[in-house]
């Protein structure tokens, strides 16, 4: 999929990791002879692999990373343009135990086309079996279908840059004595969906006001103390100036809602249990 981003990674960054892996190994390629983790197919084109998480430090093993055949590979990458129920069927299918190159040839384009339209009608369907299955993780069934995580950074594994991990944020935290505001917005935002807010959103719930500023400084400066305290360096706008906020989220901009945070899920666990703590 040329140029286009996935869970959350630019192309850019996403392409970093071939060049990585050559300077780590050495080897043009990892998982050398491996079958492909979806359905299985040992006569896997070698070139072909698929990650999940494109964080650095790359990781070129699962559950990050993943040996896949192609039409597996362009398939997982199609699914969220597939017509409805048509990726549903392409996981029963695997399930059957068949390969992805079978999968066309097993059945015809009308019959794949009333398949996927039973199953998005809710309608259970069971496909013969094309072979026993090796046991292995089904980690593709849970991909999500939402095209937002092409983009959100809610859809990466883990954060683009590194983040205290959560005892130091618990220790950092232990350190200040964090006013009923502080408390209510880390535990808000952490307990948000997909642990996603924009800053008007956080004002409305923990201080009832329209005002995304308020909530903004206030983040701000908690961010900016918890910063000093773990050493760490925040991202940096083009000027030159701090993002502090960069310490407990990364930020996005979807295409028809206000700006987001997204906290780190390291972030979050720390928040949850400041929130039990006297
Ligand atoms: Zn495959």
């Amino acid at each position: 999929m040329t140029g286009a981003s996935y869970n959350g990674y630019e192309w850019r960054q996403r392409m970093k990791i071939i060049p990585a892996f050559k300077r780590a190994t050495g080897r043009p390629y990892p998982f050398e002879e491996e079958p492909c983790a979806m359905c299985g197919d040992p006569n896997r084109a070698p070139g072909n692999w698929h990650s999940e998480d494109y964080s650095e430090p790359f990781s070129f093993e699962a559950p990050e990373s993943f040996p896949v055949c192609g039409v597996c590979h362009s398939r997982l990458h199609k699914r969220f343009n597939a017509e409805p129920g048509e990726w549903k069927l392409y996981c029963l299918f695997l399930a059957s135990g068949g390969y992805g190159s079978e999968f066309t040839k097993c059945m015809t384009l009308r019959e794949r086309r009333a398949l996927a339209a039973r199953i998005s009608s809710e309608e259970r369907i069971e496909l013969a079996s094309m072979r026993e299955l090796v046991d292995r993780p089904n980690w593709w069934e849970d991909l999500t279908l939402d095209p937002e995580s092409l983009e959100a950074p809610w859809a990466r594994p883990r954060p683009l840059r590194p983040r205290p991990d959560a005892d130091a944020f618990s220790t950092a935290f232990k350190q200040f004595e964090f006013s009923e505001t502080e408390r209510s917005i880390l535990r808000f935002h952490s307990a948000s969906s997909r642990r996603t807010a924009s800053m008007r959103q956080i004002a409305k719930a923990v201080l009832g006001v329209n005002k995304p500023q308020s909530v903004n400084l206030a983040y701000g400066r908690l961010a900016k103390k918890v910063c000093g305290e773990l050493q760490w360096h925040p991202d940096r706008r083009a000027d030159g100036s701090k993002i502090w906020m960069s310490l407990f989220a990364e930020g996005w901009q979807p295409a028809v809602r206000e700006y987001e945070w997204t906290m780190v899920s390291t972030a979050a666990t720390a928040a949850k249990k400041l929130g039990i703590l006297p």
